[in-house]
């Protein structure tokens, strides 16, 4: 009798090298790979659209890896593998672990259901370099300042060296007909994703590609390098770490030998605390898994934010009338992306300056960006809002003018996403309203018209901030 088929299930490991889950498989049996689209249980958590965009090139590229054997689906994972059990003869199914906490209880159910059917169940790490129960304090609870969980935590860990892509491996496609899914669904307005595949080359191939590329062109003179907008002196991997099509161990050893190579050990030691950032965000997602809605710092909940639906458009769109924080939210809605320093500074600009809920804004670039991430993006906005984990001081507010004029000095990037401002003098062009009539009419900006006046004042805004956080102080 023939041998029953295993099945692997693809979650946020879109790879075949590296992963613990689909080498096991292959050790198994021949393997029937499926990718399964769960709206359903994501709920409010489902794909934003430029991460759609990315998924369907990723499962692209990974079906070709797979000799055209991946079936995918859309549905609710937890009915649909054991129908997909059912319909394979399917004796065992491997996945890897994902640690969002819609996945962690849909994963704890269908491993429950599975195990009842008497299907064995095996899941593996391929996505952090130290799960979170890895990393504790003394006391047995977890760490909540991210120098102690890295330097006495983490660094006292190796992570384990890498794995080869699984050797004479039989993929098989199954007889899933039946429940396949063409498409996964219609993607978002042509224009916008044209522009995303003009930017990104998906999959495991490119994402290897990029990672050589960083370590041979700038992992020397990134702690420095990483801060300027302009530069692009960073690696660019986040949504290729994101899906999966790399894992953080291989980014983790490729720097360690190129970096001890090169002998620039202080860059070094600054891209892999990047890496630990990383996982200390999906740690603190994993023991606070309401991280994603509520501020962590509980305190915050009273804050006075205000819900004005003008003052978040202007932002969303890039009309703020600061060329900096404009900048970087064209960068988003042109790339699906946006450097790290604009990150902090635009959501500072709309949680301190305009008083909004980082919620609102954690939303939006959870649509816009092809690195949207549960963990990271929530963390990044708590951190910036100051209700988060070891999180900026709360009267830390980025000024970005004087952050433009200190990471932008040239202004090169506020000069590519804001073409209309091109001919104003460097001098002017992070704060265009110190310009005189004659050198706006010189560089062709009316302003009010071609370019917004400041939607608020730097210095009133923060003094309204600061008070309201002092408010919360008393309350
Ligand atoms: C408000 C806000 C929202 C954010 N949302 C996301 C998100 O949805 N997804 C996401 O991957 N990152 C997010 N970040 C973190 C960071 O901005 C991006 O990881 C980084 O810009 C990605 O560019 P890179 O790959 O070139 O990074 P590099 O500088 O090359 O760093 C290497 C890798 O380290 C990790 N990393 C670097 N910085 C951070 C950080 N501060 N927090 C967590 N991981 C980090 C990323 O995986 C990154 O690919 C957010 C930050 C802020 C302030």
């Amino acid at each position: 009798m023939p041998k029953a088929p295993v099945i692997f299930w693809f979650r946020q490991d879109l790879r075949l090298a590296d992963n613990p889950g689909l080498t096991a498989a292959v050790r198994a049996g021949a393997v029937l790979p499926v990718y399964i689209l769960d709206d359903e249980n994501a709920g409010k958590w489902r794909m934003g659209a430029a991460s759609r965009w990315w998924l369907e090139q990723a499962l692209a590229r990974l079906n070709d890896s797979l000799g055209g054997t991946l079936s995918c689906f859309v549905g609710a994972a937890d009915q649909l593998l054991p129908e997909l059990v059912r319909q394979s003869g399917a004796g065992e199914v491997f996945w890897n672990r994902c640690y969002e906490p819609w996945r962690i209880s849909r994963d704890k159910k269908l491993k429950q259901r599975l195990t009842e059917q008497g299907i064995k169940v095996h899941s593996y790490n391929a996505s952090l370099l130290w799960e979170p129960w890895e990393i504790l304090k003394k006391d047995g609870t977890p760490y909540q300042v991210f120098t102690p969980y890295f330097r006495k935590g983490c660094l006292s860990v190796p992570p384990p060296k890498p794995l080869p892509p699984p050797a004479q491996a039989e993929f098989i496609s199954g007889n899933l007909d039946a429940l396949l899914c063409p498409r996964l669904e219609p993607l978002p307005v042509r224009p916008w994703h044209d522009k995303l595949a003009a930017r990104w080359a998906v999959g495991e191939q490119q994402a290897g590609l990029a990672l050589e590329d960083f370590l041979r062109d700038r992992l020397q003179g990134y702690k420095e390098g990483r801060d300027y907008l302009a530069d692009d002196h960073v690696s660019r991997l986040s949504p290729h770490l994101h899906f999966g099509e790399i894992s953080p161990r291989q980014v983790w050893q490729g720097a360690l030998r190129a970096g001890l190579e090169a002998g620039c050990e202080a860059d070094l030691d600054h891209f892999l605390s990047e890496l630990a950032w990383r996982e200390f965000s999906h740690y603190l997602l994993y023991y606070f898994p309401q991280l994603p809605e509520h501020c962590f710092n509980a305190k915050f909940e009273d804050f006075p934010w205000q819900r004005d639906a003008m003052a978040f458009d202007a932002w969303k769109w890039g009309e703020t009338g600061y060329p900096l924080v404009d900048a970087g939210m064209r960068e988003l809605w042109e790339t699906g992306t946006m450097h790290n320093r604009a990150r902090m500074i635009t959501a500072s600009f709309l949680v301190k300056n305009q008083l909004v809920d980082w919620r609102m804004g954690q939303e939006w670039f959870w649509d816009c960006l092809v690195d949207a991430d549960l963990a990271s993006n929530s963390f990044g906005w708590q951190w910036v809002a100051g209700s988060g984990a070891d999180a900026v001081p709360y009267f830390r507010i980025f000024n970005p003018v004087t952050q433009g004029k200190k990471f932008d000095p040239d202004g090169r990037y506020v000069r590519r996403y804001i073409p209309e401002l091109r001919r104003l003098p460097d001098r002017y062009l992070h704060a265009p309203w110190e310009a005189s009539t004659e050198v706006l009419a010189e560089a062709g900006v009316r302003l009010g018209r071609d370019y917004p006046q400041p939607v608020v004042n730097l210095q009133t805004s923060r003094e309204k901030a600061l008070a309201a956080f002092h408010s919360l102080k008393r309350s």
